[in-house]
């Protein structure tokens, strides 16, 4: 699968949006604490994933689309879940605001990065709790929406910056878990959320 390097952040984010029409994940729709939950889970896969396999990809390829154009198999490791951590914020951050999270990721500077993968997933972690927070408090502020577009902007660049370090194409995983997912049942078999 080759890399469209032309395709843009606001671009993705229309194909999550479609895609989770289809899919039906904007009826019962989550709210902005539920949609912080889901992505820390993603982020727990991640950790999972890397307990198994490293930074592996341990997609079972036996289950090849060439034989099988209907049937793709599940993406998994490290790589696919930080898609799916890239997913949801493209999501979350249209569905609650439409922030421009090209721009809130724009920011100088850079986060350190720390050689233990686990710390890093931690760090994640306490970004999302950030934003949570940030979300919560924004309407006693008038700087309120650029607090909570930059805390969404800072968990991209830095994911950006865990996908340089440990060598990981966030695109193409992008790319290889979106063509799974909309092969995916209506709410992934009735999930609840
Ligand atoms: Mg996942």
């Amino acid at each position: 699968m080759t890399t469209p390097q032309s395709k843009t952040l606001a671009v993705m984010t229309a194909e999550v949006v479609d895609n989770n029409t289809q899919h039906g994940w904007y009826e019962n729709v989550v709210t902005f604490p539920e949609a912080m939950a889901l992505l820390h889970s993603e982020v727990a896969e991640s950790t999972d994933a890397w307990r198994r396999w490293g930074i592996d990809d341990a997609t079972n390829t036996l289950i090849s689309p060439a034989v099988d154009p209907g049937n793709l198999p599940k993406p998994e490791g490290v790589g696919s879940e930080f898609a799916d951590v890239f997913i949801r914020l493209m999501d979350d951050a249209w569905l609650f605001g439409k922030i421009d999270l090209e721009a809130a990721a724009a920011s100088p500077g850079q986060f350190g990065i720390n050689m233990s993968f686990l710390t890093n997933m931690n760090t994640l972690h306490v970004m999302i709790a950030r934003l949570s927070l940030v979300e919560e408090t924004a309407f006693m502020d008038v700087t309120g929406e650029q607090d909570v577009a930059k805390a969404f902007g800072d968990i991209l660049k830095f994911l950006r910056q865990l996908c340089g370090y440990y060598d990981i194409d966030l695109t193409w995983e992008y790319e290889r878990k979106m063509a799974f997912n909309r092969t995916r049942p209506y709410r992934h078999g009735n999930k609840r959320k």
